[in-house]
C-alpha cells in the first residue's frame, strides 16, 4: 500500500523500553474510588445514586445528559459514601462534582445481560445505543463520546474505518501492550464498528517500532477480509488524526473539519477493545490500561486500573517513586498535562501517568527568538508559530487565529525543536483557552439576553391577558347592571 508523507514532525528520544516488554498487571481494586461526572467532551453526566446508596460493580452511577455526553458506572461493588466537589485530572486542579465509592471488597458484578443476537447483523443504530450506554469515549485522549462518531456514518458517507495505533508520544506504551496482548478483542472491536458505520474497509495503523503488535492484529486479521495492517514510519505526531488520515489516504482534513468530511472515520485501539467489551460482554468502561513511567517511578509499568483510582494508589502499586517528581504528567511530556497533585483520579481519557526526574526535565533558560525558522520545518500543520507566539504573547487573539490557530494540533513540536527554548505550545494553549472562554462568555450573554427577552415577552403576555380578562369582566358586569337597571324600569313602569 503506498504511504504518503506529511511535512514536519520531529524525532523524540522513545523511552518505551522498559514499559513495551512487560506484560500489563491487573491493579488490585482501591479502598475508594472518585468517579467525576465530566470525563469526556460535552455535558457532565447527572447522578442516578446518592450517598448511602449500595451499588454492583458496572451498575450505572451518572447518567447522560444532552445530545454529546457520557454515563459513568461503578468499577467495583460498594457503598456511595460523597458526591462532592475534588480536584480535577487538570493542571488548574479546579474541582469538579465526583462520585465517591467505598469498596466492599467483594467486586461482586450487576446482572449483565446474556449473549444475546450477532453484533454483526444487528442493526447499526442499535449498537451505537449500547456504546452510549456503555460510557465508551475516545480512549486516545480525545474523549469525545464514541457513539456520536459512531451516528456519524448516517450523515456523512463513510468509506473507510482507520484504527489509530499510532502511539507516538515518548515514554507511552499502554496501545503497545493492549495489542500485542488484546489483539482479537480489538479486531472483533474494529469489525463490529465497520459494520455500525457501513464501510468498507479498516485499516489498522500502527508504527514501525511495534514489531510484536503488528504481528498479534496480522494474526488476529487473518480471516477478517476487509481490515488490513498498515505499518507507518514512527515519527511524532503520527497519532494525530488528521496526520494519520494523511499517511495513509494522502487527503487533508479540511481546516476546522473532521475526517468524517472526507469519509474517513478514526477510532482509538482502545476504545475498539471496549467497543468489544460491551457489545459481546455487555460490560460498561470502567477500567483502562495506562502506561506508569518516567524516571521517577520505581517499577514502571503498563496496568490496568479501575477508572477512578487515585494517581497516589497507581503510583504506589508500582512501587512508589524513587525520588520526588520534578512534573508529573497525564498523558506523555510533548501533549501531556502537569498535575498538580497526586490526589486526582484516573479517567477514561488516561494513557499514562509520567513521573520525571529533575534531569529529564531538564529546564532550559528561554532565550529571544533568533527566527531561525526551525519551528516553520517542524509544524506538521503547516503554521508559522513564531509569528503566532508573537501576537499571543501581545494578547493580539485575532491575529493568531488568522494565522491559523484552528488548525494547531497542539503537538509540541515547535516547542521542542525552538533553539531558544520558547514554550510555543503553551502559547497556543492558552490562546485556545481564552477564546473558548470568549465564545463560552458570549453564548452566555446571548443566552441570558434570549432569557430576558423571553421573561419580557411572557410578562406581557400575561399583562395583555390579564387585561383582557379584566375588561371582559367590566364588560359583563357593565352588561348585567344595564340588564338590572331595564328590569327595574320595567318593574316601575308595570307597577304605573
Ligand atoms: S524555533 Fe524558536 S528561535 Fe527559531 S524562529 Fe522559531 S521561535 Fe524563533
Ligand atoms: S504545536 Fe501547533 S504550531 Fe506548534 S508545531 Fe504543533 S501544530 Fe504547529
Amino acid at each position: 500500500m503506498k504511504l504518503f508523507k506529511f511535512n514536519g514532525g520531529v524525532h523524540p528520544e522513545e523511552h518505551k523500553q522498559i514499559t513495551s516488554a512487560k506484560p500489563i498487571r491487573v491493579m488490585p481494586m482501591p479502598k475508594r474510588l472518585y468517579v467525576p461526572l465530566q470525563q469526556h467532551i460535552g455535558a457532565p453526566a447527572e447522578p442516578a445514586v446518592k450517598v448511602g446508596d449500595t451499588v454492583l460493580k458496572g451498575q450505572l452511577l451518572a447518567n447522560s445528559q444532552g445530545a454529546i455526553s457520557a454515563p459513568v458506572h461503578a468499577p467495583t461493588s460498594g457503598m456511595i459514601v460523597d458526591i462532592s466537589d475534588h480536584p480535577a485530572p487538570h493542571p488548574s486542579g479546579l474541582p469538579v462534582r465526583t462520585i465517591v465509592l467505598e469498596s466492599d471488597g467483594e467486586d461482586k458484578w450487576v446482572d449483565l445481560p446474556s449473549m444475546d443476537a450477532d453484533p454483526l447483523r444487528t442493526d447499526g443504530a442499535e449498537i451505537a445505543l449500547r456504546v452510549g450506554a456503555a460510557g465508551i469515549v475516545g480512549m486516545g485522549g480525545a474523549t469525545f463520546p464514541s457513539a456520536v462518531k459512531l451516528r456519524l456514518g448516517s450523515r456523512n458517507k463513510i468509506h473507510m474505518l482507520v484504527l489509530n495505533g499510532g502511539e507516538c508520544e515518548p515514554y507511552l506504551t499502554c496501545d503497545d501492550r493492549l495489542m500485542q496482548e488484546r489483539a482479537d478483542g480489538i479486531v472483533d472491536g474494529a469489525r463490529i464498528i465497520l459494520h455500525t458505520i457501513k464501510a468498507e474497509k479498516a485499516l489498522l495503523v500502527v508504527e514501525d517500532n511495534k514489531p510484536v503488535a503488528i504481528a498479534a492484529l496480522q494474526k488476529a486479521c487473518e480471516h477478517a477480509g476487509n481490515l488490513r495492517v498498515v505499518v507507518v514510519p514512527a515519527q511524532y505526531p503520527m497519532g494525530s488524526e488528521k496526520h494519520m488520515i494523511k499517511a495513509v489516504t494522502g487527503l487533508e482534513v479540511p481546516a476546522g473539519g473532521l475526517g468524517a468530511d472526507i469519509g474517513v472515520l478514526v477510532h482509538n485501539m482502545g476504545t475498539a477493545y471496549a467497543v468489544h467489551q460491551a457489545i459481546r460482554h455487555h460490560r460498561p468502561l470502567i477500567s483502562r490500561v495506562i502506561t506508569v513511567g518516567g524516571g521517577a517511578v520505581k517499577e514502571p509499568q503498563n496496568v490496568e486500573v479501575p477508572i477512578g483510582t487515585l494517581l497516589s494508589d497507581v503510583i504506589a502499586f508500582c512501587g512508589g517513586l524513587s525520588e520526588p517528581p520534578a512534573r508529573t504528567l497525564m498523558g506523555g511530556p510533548m501533549m501531556g498535562q502537569m498535575m498538580p497533585s497526586l490526589n486526582v483520579p484516573v479517567v477514561k481519557g488516561t494513557s499514562g501517568v509520567i513521573a520525571l526526574t529533575a534531569q529529564e526535565v531538564s529546564a532550559q533558560t528561554v532565550m529571544p527568538c533568533i527566527r531561525c525558522g526551525s519551528c516553520v520545518g517542524a509544524c506538521p500543520c503547516g503554521l508559522l508559530p513564531l509569528q503566532m507566539a508573537a501576537h499571543a504573547k501581545a494578547g493580539n487573539l485575532d491575529k493568531v487565529v488568522d494565522f491559523g490557530l484552528v488548525d494547531c494540533v497542539s503537538c509540541g513540536c515547535c516547542s521542542y525543536v525552538c533553539p531558544s527554548h520558547i514554550p510555543l505550545v503553551q502559547y497556543f494553549n492558552y490562546a485556545k483557552g481564552e477564546i473558548a472562554a470568549r465564545q463560552q462568555a458570549k453564548h452566555k450573554t446571548q443566552e441570558n439576553r434570549r432569557l430576558v427577552e423571553q421573561r419580557t415577552q411572557r410578562l406581557e403576555r400575561e399583562a395583555q391577558l390579564k387585561a383582557d380578562a379584566a375588561a371582559k369582566r367590566k364588560a359583563e358586569a357593565d352588561a348585567r347592571k344595564a340588564a338590572q337597571a331595564a328590569k327595574a324600569v320595567n318593574a316601575e313602569l308595570s307597577l304605573d
